[in-house]
């Protein structure tokens, strides 16, 4: 077990993967991280696949770990979201053909070609990356001749002690990893180790421990609810998909700390999807909340609406303003 008392930030992007526990091995891509779990010489997994354009360094951060002609058992998706399988399609077609790609029931119709996630929200505000979002792709993305549903059983495929947390909210399928053994946990975006939705804190990677990144998280409460499932794991060493690795006796105190303070300073007041959540079902989409108005939009409205009754009337009692009779000719 890990007993690094202080934060570590994240690996730089030439880096190779650094390991973080036993078998446990992380790579920032841009900015979001993959994970391999496995050690050297036995059977190991990838952990999500990244922004496009990553495979060849998905590639050699694995022959880097595993020696030349690595390749995994499979890969597990913590959830969908683009930024998590950006890579995936060209992984699939030319580094590792046929690999199998295990995700949670929920989250397959955004993985087999039938639904698109919702949108992001712009409106949650701290900083840039809400924005961004928005010119992500939201799929319908189509893996179906790979995808295989987890195990029910909780068990993570060929990852030996490891176990699926269903942890819902920022995706409806999303699912964290848990090795009890050493207290290691895996957390895709169920929480992250930075202020996602700041491009400051992204690009200086300084770890700190936050709720899922807001803009795509579509059911606050669940979200709550699995930020509480993952604070009473007491994790001893966190890797998220977002930020650096927290480690050590301060990961507690965080924890407690992100769940005491949640609904005041997580959840985004006002954002669309924080009053009512966006309703899934193992089909996709069922409901979306409305975007919401912000005061200043909505004053605008108002002011339009009041001009253009002012200007309706205006023009409606003109009409129906008698006319001066003409005095008729002497
Ligand atoms: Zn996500
Ligand atoms: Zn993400």
């Amino acid at each position: 077990m890990q007993t690094q008392a202080q934060p570590t930030t994240n690996t730089p992007l030439q880096s190779p993967a650094r390991r973080v526990a036993p078998g446990v091995y992380i790579k920032r891509l841009l900015f979001v991280n993959i994970v391999f779990l496995g050690e050297p010489g036995g059977p190991w997994i990838l952990i999500d696949a990244g922004m496009p354009g990553y495979a060849d360094a998905i590639l050699a951060a694995a022959q880097a770990i595993y020696g030349p002609g690595a390749r995994p058992q499979a890969c597990v998706l913590t959830h969908g979201h683009y930024d998590h399988i950006g890579s995936l399609a060209n992984v699939l077609e030319r580094i590792w053909p046929g690999l199998p790609v295990f995700a949670h029931p929920l989250e397959q119709p955004y993985l087999d070609g039938t639904a698109a996630y919702p949108a992001p929200d712009p409106t949650v505000g701290g900083g840039i990356m809400p924005w961004v979002a928005l010119g992500f792709p939201r799929g319908p993305f189509d893996f179906s001749a790979n995808l295989r549903p987890l195990p029910a059983d909780g068990t993570v495929p060929f990852a030996h002690g490891w176990r699926w947390v269903h942890t819902p909210g920022h995706a409806p399928g999303h699912v964290s990893l848990w090795r009890a053994q050493d207290r290691c946990l895996v957390a895709g975006d169920a929480v992250v180790c930075t202020r996602q939705e700041s491009a400051y804190w992204v690009a200086t990677q300084r770890p700190e421990l936050n709720g899922p990144p807001k803009y795509w998280t579509t059911d606050w409460q669940a979200a709550a609810r699995s930020v509480r499932t993952l604070a009473s794991l007491q994790p001893a060493t966190l890797v998220s998909g977002h930020g650096g690795t927290l480690q050590g006796p301060r990961l507690g105190q965080a924890f407690r700390q992100l769940t005491a303070r949640f609904e005041a300073e997580q959840v985004p007041h006002g954002g669309r999807y924080a009053a009512s959540p966006v309703v899934q079902s193992q089909a996709g989409v069922v409901y979306v909340p409305p975007l919401p108005l912000r005061p200043y939009v909505k004053l605008a409205l108002v002011l339009a609406g009041g001009l253009a009754t002012l200007l309706w009337l205006g023009n409606n009692l003109g009409a129906q303003r008698p006319q001066k009779q003409k005095a008729p000719p002497a």
